[in-house]
This record gives structure tokens, sequence and C-alpha cells, in this order.
């Protein structure tokens, strides 16, 4: 998988969106923020550059790429047909953390959707992502900007953390505001179906369409082959707790929920969040900087799924090995 790895590439770090789209331009790779998490991307069309992705994260090769559109003119040139399903959640999600699973057109490289028949396209609605998207002239593919395994990437910072001397260059925008990726939906089915539980909720689908379906694990696996791999996992210990008072205070212990533990001076650190939303904006965030303190154990309080609760029950679980 990264055989001919080179990790001595000078990373440049910019504010221009301008000057990050040229190295896209040039085949060569760049992460930039989005509203959901931060993204490593490629031009879609140059297999090389895409291929470097893979290498850079050491990603699995049978874990396809979403890519980015500035506008819906460019999804005509990643699907080779856009259904109707698809075409109504394009009037209503886009721009937004949505990512629409479409027949892939055959000018897209194979590399990008590990060999799958489809393709993941999503358009950002984020300022500076928008104007790097526009100024890079073809879409542009990119998974979250973490090295395989790790929590996403919520700030140009963690990027660094993880990717510096990989990758050739990273637009520094703030803190993203929604902190999970994007949900993703399969319109290629009968019925729409959500492969990955996101930003965009399923109550918020079935408002606009009502026979939108959730897949079994086995079923979702088959279909989206990355989504067997471990995910989103610092390297202390994740551990769920249905109640506060089941976490073990310790000063080497971190501790996430939306009520606080029995003793919460006990802990190294300790995030209460004002709801589930805030909690979901918060947690990859809390879990690479409880890491950077030295903590071996983060409790993460679990919620209901639903709602926005249900993609940060499956990040929490996915984080703790549960998934
Ligand atoms: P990441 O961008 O790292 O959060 O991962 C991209 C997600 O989109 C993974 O869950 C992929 O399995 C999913 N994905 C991207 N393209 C496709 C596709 N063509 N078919 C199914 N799932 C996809
Ligand atoms: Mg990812």
């Amino acid at each position: 998988m990264c055989n001919n790895l080179m990790h001595n590439v000078d990373t440049v770090c910019t504010s221009s969106p301008s000057e990050a789209a040229a190295f896209i331009r040039d085949g060569r790779l760049a992460a930039f923020p989005t509203e959901t998490v931060y993204g490593l991307g490629a031009d879609v069309f140059d297999p090389n550059a895409v291929q470097r992705i893979f290498d850079a994260k050491e990603r699995p090769p049978d874990n396809p790429l979403i890519t980015h559109v500035a506008d819906t003119d460019q999804v005509h040139t990643l699907a080779r047909a856009i259904p109707s399903v698809a075409r109504t959640l394009m009037d209503r999600f886009f721009p937004g953390p949505l990512t629409l699973i479409l027949p892939r057109h055959s000018n897209v490289p194979e590399v990008v959707s590990a060999g799958l028949d489809t393709v993941g396209v999503r358009m950002p609605d984020h300022d500076l992502c928008q104007q790097f998207l526009s100024a890079c002239d073809t879409p542009v593919s990119a998974p979250s900007a973490n090295r395989s395994g790790r929590p996403s990437p919520t700030t140009w910072e963690a990027v660094y953390d993880d990717l510096n001397g990989r990758i050739d260059c990273i637009l520094q925008g703030g803190r993203t505001n929604r902190g999970l990726e994007s949900t993703v939906v399969d319109c290629t089915t009968e019925r729409p179906t959500v492969l990955r539980a996101g930003a965009i909720t399923l109550e918020a689908l079935r408002a606009t369409l009502p026979e939108t379906t959730v897949e079994a694990e086995s079923e979702v696996q088959a279909r989206s082959p990355g989504t067997r791999h471990r995910h989103y996992a610092p390297d202390a210990q994740v551990r769920l707790v249905d109640d506060p008072e089941d976490a073990t205070p310790d000063e080497q212990h971190a501790y996430i929920g939306l009520e606080p533990p029995a003793e919460p001076e006990a802990f190294g650190r300790v995030h209460i969040c004002s709801d589930v939303d805030a909690y979901a904006h918060a947690l990859f965030h809390f879990l690479r900087t409880s890491d950077a303190s030295g903590c071996t154990a983060i409790y993460c309080q679990t919620v209901e799924p639903r709602g926005i609760g249900r993609a940060l029950m499956d990040r929490m679980e996915r984080a703790a090995g549960l998934r």
C-alpha cells in the first residue's frame, strides 16, 4: 500500500485559497477546510495525484474517496446519470454536508472509487472552501485529512500534526463548524439508502424523501468497503458510559458528555456539552487534545441515537472499537 512513501515533502501553510488551488492544478495535494472536517484533496482526473492521497494517509486502497464540487455543472462530469432522487436531494441539501453516491462516469479514474462503479459527490457549504474549489477549476477528491484510523481533523493544526511532510499544502481556515463528516446516501438503489450517518440527519432526509432507508451493517460493508476498517481512534482508549457515574476518576482520564461525572475535579480533562450538536462539534477535537495531554483513557457518555445523535454514536462506537 505505501512502499514508496516520501515523507520529506515541504508542506506550505497558507490562508490563500488561490495559492492552495495552484497546488491542485499542478497535480499535487492540498488539505482544506469544509463545514464538516478538513479534507485532503487532489484533482479527481489525475490518478497519480489521487494515489498520493492514499499513500500520504496510509489509507486502505478499498476505501473510496468523496469528490467535492464547486457547482452542479461539475456533477455531470463525475456521474454518468443523475437519478431523480439525487436531483431532489441536491435541490434541497446542496451546498451542505451530504454526499450522494451516483453512477460513476467513465472519465473518473478507478482509484477514486476504489474500483466501484459509483462515485461519491458533495458540494461543501463553506466560503473559504468554495473559493478554493472554484479556483481549482476541477472537482477535488478528498477524504478526511488525517492519518488513516485517527480522529478526523477539525483544525488545520490537527492536519499539520498528522500530515506535515507528507502533503504539499494546508489551506488554513478556522475550526470547522460541524465537527462530524457528511451523511453518505446511495442514490443508485431503488430507495435512497444511508451508508454513513452524518451531519444531515435521517429525519431531515425523510422529511424530503420519506422512503429513505438505513442499511444493515453487513450490507453497508459490501457497498462501501472502507467502512469495515478501524476509524476515528485516538491513542488513548475510548470507553463509552451510559451513566456518568460509571466513569473512573483519575488524573490521566478524560471525560466528555452532556452531564458531569461524579468527581469532575479528579479527572485530567472534562468537557460538558450544552446539547448534542455541541457534543458532535466537540468530539474529534476533544479526542485529539486529550491524546496531546497524555490521557490514557477517554470516557464518552452515550446519547440517544436520533437526530445528530445517530452520527455521534456511530463515531464513538467506532472510536471505542465496538464496530
Ligand atoms: P472519509 O472522507 O475519509 O470520511 O471517507 C469517505 C466515506 O465516503 C467513506 O465512508 C466511503 O466509504 C464513502 N464513499 C465514498 N465514495 C463512495 C462510493 N463510491 N460508494 C460508497 N461509499 C463511498
Ligand atoms: Mg475519514
